[in-house]
């Protein structure tokens, strides 16, 4: 029998907003977000179909850190490169839901770096290419990018754009799952409980979504931290038993079962 942890008091923050950066002009703030729809009868696969962390490679400073939060106050996990060796080198060396990859950096250029990424993995990448440069998106197609967008770009297209790469590379095409009375819209991010819409926070949804796709396996903890949490984080919110305990109390205790010394379970 499966047991379940005790509740913890502890209420989750609301962070599944709208972002509010001076640094990104209002016209860029209308951001949306969906995942990919789910895994069925893969029991032993291993995680690949999660969508939640993704690696900027980005040399523009303010970019990459307006670039960073918003994809973060999405409830993605977000890792950094500032330069194309630290890029390649991550990219290479996790295994990223997706990749935005900046053309022009130090040391290694986006060119280079997709290309001998492409050699070892298929990794989802979204180009950022300069304006006037169409020849460079060709390029970038032949090459191995799965999209692109053309800077300055508005952040609900890139939001939309890595959306749409990322489901394409689940190979899915629906995205709603259905979990007894419990219902999850993966392109709205929202979930129902008997009809009734439920609030989680940004973090609960993506541990919800990512269990939920990989239902009837057993993820592990180790897992769940790499999908949730990225190299930064090492505040309050990287308490993991808080997060599954929250979705326990809006869910139903039964919803998520804990597998003692293994990891954590949607049946
Ligand atoms: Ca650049």
């Amino acid at each position: 029998m499966p047991q379940f942890v005790a509740f913890i008091l502890i209420g989750g923050v609301g962070n599944n907003r709208l972002v509010h950066n001076p640094e990104i002009p209002s016209s860029c703030l209308k951001v949306a977000s969906a995942r990919v729809t789910p895994a069925h009868g893969c029991v032993n696969s291993v995680v690949t179909t999660g969508n939640m962390r993704i690696l900027i490679v980005e040399d523009e400073p303010d970019l990459l850190r307006s670039l960073a939060q918003a994809l973060r106050e999405e409830g993605y996990a977000v890792d950094t490169a500032a330069d194309g060796e630290d890029g390649l080198f991550k990219a290479e060396s996790y295994d990223y839901d997706a990749v935005v990859l900046d053309v022009m950096l130090p040391n290694i250029d986006g060119w280079e770096i997709l290309s001998r990424l492409r050699k070892t993995k298929k990794t989802p990448v979204l180009m950022l290419t300069a304006r006037d440069q169409s020849r460079d998106r060709v390029k970038g197609l032949d090459t191995g990018a799965d999209d692109y967008v053309v800077k300055p770009f508005d952040l609900s297209e890139l939001f939309a754009r890595l959306r749409a790469l990322i489901r394409r590379s689940a190979n899915k095409t629906t995205n709603g799952i259905k979990i007894g009375d419990v219902k999850i819209d993966t392109a709205a991010r929202n979930v129902w409980l008997k009809d009734k819409t439920v609030e989680l926070t940004a973090r609960e949804y993506s541990l919800v979504e990512f269990l939920a796709l990989h239902r009837g396996e057993v993820v592990t903890r180790t897992q769940l931290y790499e999908h949730l949490f990225d190299e930064n984080d090492s505040t309050l919110s990287n308490l993991l038993d808080v997060h599954v305990s929250n979705v326990r109390k809006k869910l139903g205790a039964e919803f998520i079962s804990t597998r003692r010394g293994h990891g954590y379970c949607i049946k």
